[in-house]
């Protein structure tokens, strides 16, 4: 089974109708990997699917949302991007406001973090959701 058939399969099982088309997406998706936007998956599976309309990629990214196997965030530039759950790499995301970039950050350190905002203001923070924003090194230097 390809990467993309096991995602079909899972949003199967999730309730999720799995038409050709998203089919398609799918494969893109379990292809590339790691953070993406939903413009990067439509330029690509546009190829294979010439007819493909961009609210197509923007509903079944929701729906593997919903199926829980996708995470959404938020980039400065208010594209959303998303990336399938890894349950063997939970992360959180610090994202450059001025080139975009995406850096991973360790669970350890946002579950760190979420216990000195828990013990200051009594809120938990939901540590698989959080994004950052800042800037990178690499601009920094600049
Ligand atoms: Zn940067
Ligand atoms: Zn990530």
């Amino acid at each position: 089974m390809s990467c993309g058939e096991r995602l079909a399969a899972e949003l199967r099982k999730h309730g999720f109708r799995v038409t050709p088309q998203r089919a398609v997406i799918l494969e893109t998706i379990a292809h590339r990997g790691g953070h993406l936007t939903v413009q990067e998956v439509y330029a690509e599976a546009r190829q294979r699917l010439p007819g493909l309309n961009i609210a197509t990629i923007y509903r079944t990214v929701e729906s593997l949302h919903h199926a829980g196997m996708v995470d959404l965030f938020s980039t400065t530039s208010h594209a959303t991007m998303f990336e399938l759950r890894d349950p063997a790499n939970p992360h959180g995301h610090l994202i450059c406001t001025i080139c975009e970039r995406v850096i991973e950050m360790e669970l350890g350190l946002i579950q760190e973090l979420g216990h000195i905002v828990a013990s200051e203001t009594e809120f938990e923070l939901d540590a698989h959701h959080l994004t950052l924003f800042g800037v990178c090194a690499r601009c920094r230097e600049q």
